[in-house]
C-alpha cells in the first residue's frame, strides 16, 4: 500500500446508522474518487476506519478451541452456515477429540457426523483426509505456513487463510469468501472476477495488519448489512464511500 499523507474524514459514527457531517464526508469522499481512484490511500482508510466503527470486536463465527478443529470447522463451512456447522462440531470433536483419532475413523461414521452441513460424502473424504495428512506428515499438529496448509485435503487458500489468521495471527493472504468477494467489489476495492484475482488486488491495497480483521468485518456487513441480493443501504455506514451500481439507496 502506498504511503502518502492521509487525508482526515470526518468521524463515522458507530452502530452502522450513517456518518456525520454528510454533506462535507461526502463532498470529501467524491473528491478522493476523482483525484485519485478507488485506490486512493484516503478512501480505503476510510472504509476500513467505517469498518472498525460499525465492527469493533469481530472475530471467527465458528467455535473451535484449536487451529485442528478449526480447520475442520472451516472445511465443513463450505456451502452452509457457520450456525449450522457449530451444532455438528461438538459431537464430531467428542467422538474423535484429536487428528489421530479422526485418521482412524471410517468415512460411514464420519458422514453421518457431518451429513447436515451438505456435500457430506467429500467433506467426510477431506476432513479424514486432512486428519491422515497432518497425522502421518505434520506430527499431528496444523502447519503454521500457507504453502504447507495448502497441501491438507480440503484446505484450499480461503482455509489456509482463515486459519493462519485466526489461530497464529498470520497474515500470508486474505480470506476472500462470498461476502468479501462481493462487497470488496462494490467497494470498488476489486474488480476481479475470481476470489483468486480479488484476493491479489486486496493484498496490495489493505495493510498487511488489517487483512486479517478486514475480512472478518466484511463477512459481518455482508450478513448483517450489504446482503447479496438486497443491500441495507440506508443502514450502511460505508454508503457515502460507495459507488456500487446494486446501492438500494442513496443519500
Ligand atoms: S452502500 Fe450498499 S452496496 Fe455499498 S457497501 Fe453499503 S450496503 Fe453494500
Amino acid at each position: 500500500m502506498r504511503t502518502e499523507k492521509i487525508m482526515k474524514l470526518p468521524k463515522v459514527e458507530s452502530g452502522g446508522k450513517g456518518i456525520t457531517n454528510k454533506h462535507d464526508t461526502k463532498a470529501r469522499a467524491m473528491r478522493i474518487a476523482r483525484v485519485s481512484g478507488d485506490l486512493a490511500p484516503e478512501r480505503v482508510t476510510a472504509i476500513l476506519k467505517g469498518l472498525d466503527e460499525a465492527y469493533p470486536d469481530v472475530e471467527c463465527a465458528l467455535d473451535h478451541r484449536s487451529p485442528w478443529e478449526l480447520l475442520v470447522a472451516t472445511i465443513l463451512s463450505a456451502q452452509c452456515t457457520d450456525a449450522r456447522v457449530n451444532m455438528v462440531t461438538p459431537d464430531l470433536f467428542r467422538r474423535f477429540p484429536t487428528a489421530a483419532a479422526m485418521a482412524r475413523a471410517t468415512l460411514p461414521e464420519l458422514e453421518a457426523l457431518v451429513r447436515t452441513t451438505g456435500f457430506f460424502r467429500n467433506k467426510a473424504k477431506s476432513i479424514q483426509g486432512a486428519a491422515k495428512k497432518i497425522t502421518e506428515e505434520f506430527g499431528g499438529k496444523v502447519p503454521q505456513t500457507l504453502a504447507e496448509l495448502i497441501t491438507v485435503p480440503g484446505a484450499a487458500r480461503k482455509t489456509a487463510n482463515v486459519v493462519l489468521g485466526v489461530c497464529f495471527g498470520k497474515a500470508e493472504g486474505v480470506v476472500v469468501d462470498t461476502h468479501v468477494f462481493r462487497i470488496a467489489r462494490r467497494l470498488g476495492l476489486a474488480k476481479g472476477d475470481t476470489p483468486q484475482k480479488v484476493e491479489q488486488e486486496l493484498m496490495k491495497v489493505l495493510p498487511q495488519e488489517r487483512s486479517i480483521s478486514f475480512s472478518h468485518q466484511l463477512i459481518h456487513h455482508g450478513r448483517q448489512v450489504c446482503d447479496a441480493r438486497k443491500p441495507k443501504c440506508d443502514r450502511c455506514n460505508l454508503e457515502q464511500l460507495c459507488q456500487s451500481k446494486d446501492k438500494t439507496w442513496s443519500s
